[in-house]
């Protein structure tokens, strides 16, 4: 039974079983919504690749009370070294030399301390995808597809929330087709788990191999081994996944040797369980809601992996979103309208540190190479670089990533 002007009782469907989805429907439960989940897998997934958690993601994970379930991996006293491909070591710049101060953790755990907090009664569906998603005055109906068995159900629900990831369904459904709204960057990721450090390299230190238009980076935990990540330019998108992933990252590094470190990365993505191998594409919404849906997480904003912001954007846009909606529990446009109107100057910030940082993670010309090199000097010397610090925290991009969105 609905109570006129409260949210309790109000439902709403939650696409997507990834961050987004699951604080999302977290945040939903805790202000008197009834969230039905549903996710395309049969099930959780768990592990994945290297993520950093800065304040602004701090911020809303500590409100939405799982903060003190998630911890900073980060190895204490590591270095990252700049390799070639002989092996040869001098010191570089890893993901902590970006502006900011994040937790280094698996994407698996910033998810799975979401997903404990979900209250029991939170209803999931597996193998189940939204087909059609017609508007209504008063509701919204949405044809739910099992895929295990093919049926279709239609029901009603006053909310669709689409947090299902960069190729969101919920968004071509009722936003239009991807094409007009993804922007490629021409690269490629491939991100796995490693089964161990590499011969070599200390299990506590990362290493980046960088050569123009293609990149090797290895992120190191203090209590695992790390997860790597290739990265690489590419003309053409689709012709990419013509050949598994390894294969096309030996074609991608060419013909010249691979030398020892290279080569065992490489094996390694051969015989790795699960491997991330996508294109790097972003989203542009005019708007991230319309009536009765909304986007949220990679489905709305995607910065990339370059902006290292995916994590924390999902976390404050989730949180925000339900306590707009608790603000406002009548009026449901309103809520909307003023949740999109704070977050989206952050959003679309983080999106342009996407553009920026892709060249520190994959650098395209020599010259970006050396100016790297250079960089790594003058933060070896003791004014500039204490300097150069300064300007990590302090600037722009570094505030940016600290802030709590909710609050300002
Ligand atoms: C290699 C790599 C490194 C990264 N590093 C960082 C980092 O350092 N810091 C950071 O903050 N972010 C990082 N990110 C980005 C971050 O992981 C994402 O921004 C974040 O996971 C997005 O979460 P999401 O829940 O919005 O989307 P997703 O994680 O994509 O989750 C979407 C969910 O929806 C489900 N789904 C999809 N389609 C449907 C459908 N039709 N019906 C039902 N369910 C569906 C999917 O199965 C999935 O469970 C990185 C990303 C990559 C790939």
């Amino acid at each position: 039974m609905k109570e006129i002007g409260s949210a309790v009782g109000r439902r709403a469907l939650v696409v997507g079983l990834g961050i987004s989805g699951i604080s999302v429907a977290l945040r939903l439960s805790q202000a008197g919504w009834i969230p039905v989940i549903v996710e395309k897998h049969a099930g959780r997934r768990s592990g994945g690749y290297f993520v950093g958690l800065f304040g602004t993601g701090r911020a809303a994970a500590e409100r939405l009370g799982i903060l003190k379930s998630m911890t900073d991996r980060a190895a204490p006293k590591s270095v990252t070294l700049d390799l070639d491909r002989m092996g040869h070591g001098k010191p570089g710049l890893g993901f902590t030399d970006l502006p900011g101060r994040p937790w280094i953790m698996l994407r698996g755990d910033a998810e799975r301390a979401a997903y404990a907090a979900l209250p029991e009664h939170i209803e999931i569906r597996f193998s189940t995808v939204p087909t059609a998603i017609e508007q209504r005055a008063d509701a919204v109906e949405v044809t739910l597809t099992n895929s295990l068995d093919g049926t279709n159900a239609i029901e009603s629900f006053d909310l669709v929330v689409g947090a299902d990831g960069l190729r969101s369904t919920v968004r071509s459904l009722a936003f239009g087709p991807h094409k007009q709204h993804l922007k490629r960057l021409n690269h490629m990721i491939a991100a796995f788990q490693l089964a161990e450090p590499l011969d070599g390299i200390a299990p506590q230190d990362g290493a980046t191999l960088m050569e123009p238009g293609r990149s090797m980076w290895l992120f190191p935990f203090a209590d695992q081994a790390p997860t790597a990540l290739f990265s690489y330019r590419t003309d053409d998108v689709d012709a990419e996944f013509s050949e598994p992933p390894a294969q096309r990252i030996r074609r991608v590094f060419g013909s010249r040797p691979l030398g020892p470190i290279l080569r065992q990365a490489i094996d390694e993505l051969e015989n790795a369980d699960e491997i991330l191998f996508d294109s790097v594409e972003q989203v542009n919404l005019d708007s991230w809601h319309d009536r009765r849906v909304v986007l949220i997480g990679d489905a709305a904003w995607c910065p990339t992996l370059y902006s290292g912001m995916g994590l924390s954007a999902a976390l404050s846009g989730a949180e925000l979103l339900g306590t707009e909606l608790e603000r406002h529990p009548e009026d449901l446009e309103l809520a909307l309208t003023s949740w999109e109107k704070q977050i989206r100057p952050y959003m679309e910030y983080y999106q342009e540190i996407g553009l920026r940082q892709k060249a520190f993670f994959t650098p395209a010309t020599y010259l970006q190479i050396l100016r790297r090199r250079m960089f790594i000097r003058l933060q070896a010397l003791p004014i500039i670089g204490k300097s150069l610090l300064n300007r990590r925290v302090t600037g722009k991009d570094g505030r940016m990533k600290e802030m709590d969105i909710a609050a300002a």
